[in-house]
């Protein structure tokens, strides 16, 4: 039996490989072993049948905005967290990366409990802060000695390879206070390390929308290659719009930035999603490289996940195959990751998603509680990690996975 798994009819689509269309593919030892139009079944010691138009096949799909501290922040004190297998293997995702849901104070818990426990992937961004979501008010730098620079290093020291990178929220306080005091550190203590860093912008309780924005602007001029922007779509103060109307442009920043090798994202979460902000992007063309989810506790019972993300963006009018790459190729290579993820070929890990694409009227909202609706919805039907199986979870919803109907 040459091989140990057969992935067979399915509709392949890798849009960083140039790949669409019906075909094959065989696993063995957690590695692809080939990818081909017809492999016969009696050569797979197990065959998964891939049917029906609307099922697609795509490499592991990277949800680089992801809060899966499960366990290490505490359910009703703040923000929560998912289990990692909750928003990735059971959703359909193989790899998530958290973005800074704890800061050093904490972070120990990835290498101890949830890296080694978990069937997914999972990336860990460390807060600058060092107590991240556990502090009183909730902001996640409270005091500019929270960047904790001679600590930070220490836990690095001492916890090699546990950490891959940096998330600051641009929000709060302190930001508001002494904004570009907080970005020079933040982004010190990145290039001390050699990591990204990756910082939200989008603070809904900003009083200042002009100085939010202009705090951006100088953001987008520390930022260097590697780093990450999210929330690229937030409408709220600290966004990249010239203006609240839809009339408003995108500040040159964004595209500046870009071209410095900058990762633009667009995690959606229930906090940083404007329907009207995307479509005028859209209208624009400035595109985020990567959607993701901004996944939380909350979230999760709300329908928040990567596959909603791609949907909402397939509402605005980017095509199926365009938000594949954005959470393939463009996801694994935005990470540093390019030449291990994102990708379908023979000799790669068997890093894959399989959903379905359901035609619909369904309902969305955004931040500013603007419904919107959406003809497809992505529902999860496998994930294989290093080969292995995974079946979806119940879904966010209590009926499953599926949004309601207009
Ligand atoms: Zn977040």
């Amino acid at each position: 039996m040459p091989y140990d798994l057969l992935i067979k009819g399915g509709h392949v689509l890798d849009p960083g490989m140039g790949v669409d269309g019906r075909l094959d593919i065989a696993v063995t030892n957690g590695v692809i072993a080939a990818i081909e139009p017809e492999i016969a079944a009696k050569d797979a010691a197990k065959v998964l049948e891939v049917r029906g138009d609307n099922r697609y096949v795509v490499p592991g799909l990277i949800d680089v905005h992801t809060h899966v501290a499960y366990g290490a922040t505490t359910a009703g004190v703040g923000m929560g967290c998912v289990d990692p297998d909750v928003g990735g293997v059971g959703s359909g995702v193989t790899t998530v990366l958290d973005a800074g849901s704890v800061g050093i104070a904490n972070v120990g818990v990835f290498g101890t409990h949830l890296i080694p426990s978990a069937k997914t992937r999972v990336i860990c961004f460390v807060n600058v802060g060092t107590y991240a979501h556990t502090t009183p008010s909730m902001a996640d730098v409270n005091r500019m000695e929270e960047i904790d620079r001679k600590t930070i290093a220490s836990c690095i020291q001492a916890n090699p390879g546990l950490i891959s990178g940096f998330k600051l929220r641009l929000v709060g306080p302190i930001v508001q206070e002494r904004g570009e005091d907080v970005i020079r550190l933040s982004k010190e203590v990145a290039s001390e390390h050699g990591l990204p860093l990756m910082v939200h912008i989008g603070d809904g309780r900003h009083p200042d929308r002009a100085r939010a924005g202009e705090l951006t602007r100088f953001l987008l001029k520390t930022l260097t290659a590697g780093d990450i922007l999210t929330h690229l779509c937030t409408p709220n103060p600290g966004g990249v719009m010239t203006v609240a109307e839809a009339a408003a442009s995108v500040v040159p920043e964004v595209e500046e930035a870009r071209a410095n090798g900058v990762l633009i994202d667009s995690a959606l979460g229930r906090g940083n999603f404007g329907i009207e902000v995307a479509r005028r992007q859209a209208e624009l063309g400035v595109r985020p490289d990567t959607t993701s989810s901004d996944l939380t506790g909350g979230g999760r019972r709300l329908g928040v996940g990567l596959l909603d993300s791609m949907a909402k963006f397939m509402s605005v009018g980017y095509s199926l195959s365009d938000v594949v790459r954005m959470t393939t190729s463009s996801a694994a290579r935005g990470i540093g990751m390019g030449d291990a993820l994102g990708a379908l070929a023979v000799g790669r890990e068997a890093d894959i998603s399989i959903f379905d694409v359901v035609d619909g009227n369904w309902k969305f909202t955004d931040t500013l509680n603007q419904p919107f609706t959406g003809t497809k919805a992505l529902v999860p039907v496998q994930a294989i990690r290093h080969g292995e199986l995974f079946a979806p979870e119940w879904g966010p919803y209590p009926w499953g996975w599926l949004p309601e109907q207009a």
